[in-house]
């Protein structure tokens, strides 16, 4: 109830709140502690409390656009082959159907379909939320990536959601640079491939220097963007954030590293 008080206040029409590309890696993220998960918890406590959060993760991926518009999301478990305790995790955050409706409105091309029953959150959403706020009590909007559109499309939608930004929501893209599960190393002290490194290394640069063009539509045109990217629904929600960008915003990387020798773990902060 405090919350829904807050977002007619004028400290979130004043304020624009920050974005974040976060990436998830391995759902085993969700219950282990690392830096990873440690620097998650950190910017939970330090970034502005959100009045609701908009996610769009790599994992709900669709024909259209949709939003989750239902009271009570479920976590969902989509993997295979991980121990109980991770199908165990429950992230019980409502949803924020107002919301859902007002992205509806506000953003008349493409259409957004809403989504009363069918998704909830995916474990791209909740294995981040999970250390970002782990009391699961701001409410989370799913938003889908429509499969059948081309990298334009998304940040263009990304551009349109910037608004939210002086509302109070927090829009957070789940997915990462790097993604490669073919060439996945499980073995602890696993070295990153030098692609993943050189891509990594690119998109951070490119980013550095706003150059959002080459980010949407030159990622794929080297091997090394090739092997990171082999099939693109985990880079989408980067663009997504790029397109919520303000020039006048600061990038930060809160984190950097390499998971698995193929999963690039790198964050981007716009504020
Ligand atoms: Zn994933």
């Amino acid at each position: 109830m405090k919350e829904s008080k807050n977002m007619n206040s004028s400290q979130y029409t004043q304020n624009r709140m920050p974005i974040l590309f976060l990436g998830h890696g391995s759902p085993m993220n969700a219950i282990s502690i690392n830096t990873v998960t440690q620097t998650l918890n950190h910017l939970g406590q330090t970034l502005t409390r959100p009045h609701s959060i908009l996610m769009i993760s790599a994992h709900w991926m669709t024909k259209g656009t949709w939003v989750t518009h239902m009271k009570n999301p479920k976590t969902i478990h989509d993997f295979y082959g991980f121990p109980p305790e991770l199908f165990a995790v429950q992230y019980p955050a409502p949803g924020n159907p107002e919301l859902a409706e007002q992205i509806q409105k506000h953003v008349t091309q493409p259409k957004i379909e809403m989504d009363d029953s069918e998704w909830g959150l995916d474990h791209g959403a909740w294995s981040v939320l999970k250390h970002l706020y782990p009391n699961a009590d701001i409410p989370v909007v799913q938003l889908s990536l429509d499969m059948s559109q081309a990298n334009e499309f998304h940040f263009m939608l990304g551009q349109k959601l910037q608004a939210l930004r002086e509302q109070g929501v927090l829009i957070i893209g789940s997915g990462n640079i790097v993604h490669n599960l073919k060439h996945i190393r499980w073995e602890p002290d696993a070295q990153p491939f030098d692609w993943s490194l050189e891509f990594d290394k690119w998109v951070k640069k490119q980013s550095e220097d706003r150059n959002f063009n080459a980010l949407i539509s030159e990622a794929t045109q080297t091997e090394a963007g090739r092997l990171s990217i082999p099939t693109p629904e985990h880079y989408l929600p980067l663009l997504y954030i790029l397109g919520a960008a303000h020039p006048k915003d600061e990038l930060y990387f809160d984190i950097e590293g390499i998971q698995n020798g193929s999963i690039s773990m790198r964050s981007l902060r716009f504020e």
